[in-house]
C-alpha cells in the first residue's frame, strides 16, 4: 500500500470512538508508523534490503512488543491509546500485504507474503503499482475516509 495508510488510521480511529485521550491521535501514528523506515531505506541502508524485512514491517515484532509492553499499561490511561496504536500497525501490515510482501512467518520464515502480485509493466516500479487493480482499493480507502470525515465535521 503506497498512500491509504493514513486514511485508513483515520477510519480505525473514528470507529473505535474511544472518548479516551490521544486514542485518534495513537491509531493515526500507527497506521503510518511502520513506514518511516523508509528514510532508513532510502539514506542509509541505500535500498540494498527491502524495506519490509525490517523490524518494523515484522508481525512477530509487534506481536512481542504487544505482549510486554501491554500487560505495563493495562491499568493506566494508556491502554486505548496503545490497543489503537497496535491495531492501528497491524492493520498497516495486513494493508501491505494486499500486494506488497510482509514475513508473516517471521522468525519461522524469511518468506514474504502477499495476497496478490503486481507485475511490474513500467520500467519505474510505482506506475506499476498505481495502474495496478489494487490502487483501487487505496482510492476507495480514500474515499471512505473523507465520507467519514465530512459526515464527523472534524
Ligand atoms: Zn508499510
Amino acid at each position: 500500500m503506497i498512500t491509504a495508510h493514513l486514511p485508513a488510521g483515520y477510519i480505525l480511529g473514528q470507529r473505535l470512538d474511544r472518548p479516551e485521550r490521544w486514542v485518534f491521535a495513537a491509531a493515526l501514528l500507527g497506521a503510518v508508523f511502520p513506514d518511516f523506515d523508509f528514510t532508513f531505506y532510502v539514506f542509509v541502508d541505500h535500498g540494498r534490503i527491502h524495506h519490509h524485512r525490517y523490524w518494523v514491517h515484522i508481525p512477530f515484532f509487534w506481536a512481542i512488543f504487544g505482549a510486554v509492553a501491554l500487560p505495563l499499561v493495562w491499568r493506566t490511561g494508556a491502554r486505548w491509546p496503545a490497543l489503537a496504536f497496535l491495531a492501528a500497525v497491524f492493520l498497516h501490515l495486513l494493508l501491505d500485504t494486499l500486494v506488497g510482501d510482509i514475513m508473516w512467518g517471521a522468525p519461522v520464515s524469511t518468506r514474504l507474503m502477499s495476497f496478490f502480485d503486481v507485475p511490474p509493466t513500467y520500467d519505474f516500479w510505482l506506475w506499476s503499482f498505481i495502474f495496478h487493480w489494487s490502487f483501487m482499493v487505496e482510492i476507495a480507502i480514500w474515499l471512505a475516509a473523507l465520507l467519514l470525515w465530512r459526515r464527523a465535521g472534524t
